[in-house]
């Protein structure tokens, strides 16, 4: 199965948005990972509205992160997009056991905590990367993303985000939209996007209800005459290789590097967003402590 997002707009192009559907990178993210439910829904929502951020993006070689943490169990959530809705994430307590607000209702918001922020740093090419932040509402990632774009950008969004697990842990569905909408929008069709999206279900009820992105495009903005721009194919892909962990070890200096050759005769680095190791030995230590 194919992960699929939608740009789409609508009302004359006064509205815009994104309409994803990210079930099957987000069940290879928690595979990679072995995640516990509520750790996968967080860092699976974080993966879906991030990979929508980075079809934000203007430029190819753009690139977007976005920090959580919320000082909760769940510990930080990393999320990194590229300008194709690429992503690579890792949330850094994958195990954390899951607490429940009702059944089958996963708490997000008591894992992630709210006692932070959520980040996103842009890096468009410039000297330094655009970095804004804004304190976590819910902890619940949706709401945190909408009053990211708020309140940083100031460009309101709606922002639904839902991952439903099976009996069997394996992700049955994971998706969602942002939908913005641009200065020129008239009154009369603000008010009723209002009413519209206070009144839709939950992104999960209709992902539950087998409803594919084309059709929760259409429960959303259907009454808005929506068309669907382009169409991308997007996925958990890392990119990690190993010159940029020599590069690592190099970084931490020649007495460290001297220490692992003569106490532990080689190093074992792992990478963060995929969990893929990488063995050093001796000589390749050996290699790396000559060339500083
Ligand atoms: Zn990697």
């Amino acid at each position: 199965m194919k992960n699929k997002v939608l740009r789409v707009t609508a009302a004359n192009n006064s509205i815009r948005g994104f309409f994803s559907n990210t079930t099957a990178l987000v069940e290879k993210a928690k595979e990679l990972h072995i995640t516990s439910p509520v750790a996968i829904a967080a860092l699976g929502r974080t993966l879906t509205a991030t990979s929508i951020m980075g079809l934000m993006l203007k430029e190819d070689n753009h690139k977007i992160t976005v920090k959580i943490n919320g000082g909760g169990p769940l510990g930080s959530i990393v999320v990194v997009a590229n300008s194709e809705g690429n992503v690579k994430g890792y949330v850094a307590n994958p195990q954390v056991e899951s607490t429940y607000i009702r059944e089958n209702k996963l708490n997000v918001g008591e894992a992630v905590g709210t006692n932070g922020a959520i980040t996103v740093i842009k890096d468009i090419g410039l000297k330094d990367p655009y970095v804004g932040s804004y304190p976590l509402t819910t902890g619940e990632i949706a709401e945190d993303f909408a009053s990211y774009f708020l309140y940083s950008e100031q460009q309101p969004a709606a922002v639904a985000l839902g991952i439903l697990i099976d009996v069997d842990y394996t992700i049955k569905a994971s998706g969602g939209f942002v939908v913005q909408v641009m200065p020129d929008i008239s009154e009369e069709v603000l008010t009723k996007l209002e009413d519209k999206l206070t009144t839709i279900e939950s992104i999960t009820v209709l992902m539950d209800k087998g409803m594919t992105e084309e059709e929760i495009l259409n429960h959303v903005l259907g009454d808005f005459d929506p068309k669907i721009l382009q169409e991308y194919e997007v996925d958990f892909i890392c990119d990690c290789h190993v010159e940029r962990l020599e590069q690592a070890l190099i970084s931490i200096g020649r007495k460290e590097l001297v220490d692992m050759i003569e106490e532990d005769g080689g190093a074992e680095m792992t990478c963060h967003f995929c969990n893929k190791k990488y063995y050093f030995d001796k000589d390749h230590l050996t290699r790396l402590l000559d060339s500083i």
